[in-house]
């Protein structure tokens, strides 16, 4: 895999303050790639993405917005290009997950949930697919989980905009292939961040003990694969959606 394919390149990681975001901002950082780190409320946790990516001589900038609103979308883009120029690479990373379980979720915990993980995957992608048709160049991994793929009763709205997530992968993908934009998804297990600080201990060890690797996932672990899916490690694939979980869901 080269990291030639991440020179001069201006990659946009949502949700890059942290966890999951903050790993593939810093991995992709140290590909060479410019990076943007869009936050949501955590400014000084994007500051410190921002940092890190910094100290591995890459270039970066912290650029708030929330996904699920077109406009704040729109501005976060055109101040991604005048600093760092168009925006080659995207990674939908951002998401929000509440552990609800059937008696206790409302339609309000529905529709927040929609909007950020799907709604705002939606926006995101609009809002940067115009710059990659007209320069003929785009990669996009979009983070959906393996929630999508088995049942998850304390987490019916999280498990449908995450299935919503593969679907979209895969039409998109189609849509844009003539472009030379790849569309590909994620769906890791469990990975140790804030996000699972609802998740009771005693599920968690269940979930580990249903894992063949018996262990959490790190977000390291995942940034790896963004890494794959963005590089021309993985030209030949597009509407794919790559499952890394430690064994836990094994997929044909
Ligand atoms: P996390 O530590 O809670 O981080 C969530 C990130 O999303 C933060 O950077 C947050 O920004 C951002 N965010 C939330 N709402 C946003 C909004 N409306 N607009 C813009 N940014 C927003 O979670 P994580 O575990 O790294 O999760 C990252 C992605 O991986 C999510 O899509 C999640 O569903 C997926 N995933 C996680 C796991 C897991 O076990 N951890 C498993 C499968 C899939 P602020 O810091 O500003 O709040």
């Amino acid at each position: 895999m080269s990291e030639a394919d991440f020179e001069g390149r201006t990659v946009l990681v949502t949700g890059g303050s942290r966890g999951i975001g903050r790993a593939c901002c810093l991995r992709l950082g140290k590909a060479g790639a410019r990076v943007a780190v869009n936050y949501h409320s955590r400014a000084d946790d994007a500051l410190e993405t921002a940092r890190q990516v910094e100290a591995l001589g890459a270039e970066a900038m912290t650029v708030q917005a929330n996904v699920a609103d077109e406009t704040s979308v729109a501005d976060m883009v055109a101040r991604v290009n005048e600093r760092l120029g168009s925006i080659d690479m995207l990674v939908n990373n951002a998401g929000i997950f509440e552990y609800v379980d059937h008696e206790h979720a409302t339609l309000e915990h529905w529709k927040r949930t929609i909007e950020v993980n799907l709604t705002g995957l939606y926006i995101v992608t609009w809002a940067v697919k115009p710059q990659m048709i007209e320069k003929k160049f785009g990669r996009i991994v979009n983070m959906s989980s393996i929630s999508a793929l088995r049942p998850r009763p304390y987490g019916i709205a999280y498990a449908a905009s995450k299935a919503g997530m593969i679907a979209f992968t895969q039409s998109t993908a189609d849509a844009l292939v003539s472009h030379n934009i790849r569309v590909n998804a994620v769906a890791p297990g469990l990975i140790e961040t804030e996000i699972i600080d609802d998740v009771d201990q005693p599920t968690i060890d269940r979930l580990i003990d249903q894992t063949p690797m018996k262990r959490i996932g790190t977000p390291d672990e995942i940034a790896d694969v963004v890494h794959y899916l963005l590089s021309e490690a993985s030209r030949f694939m597009t509407g794919q959606t790559l499952v890394a979980s430690g064994g836990r869901v094994m997929l044909p």
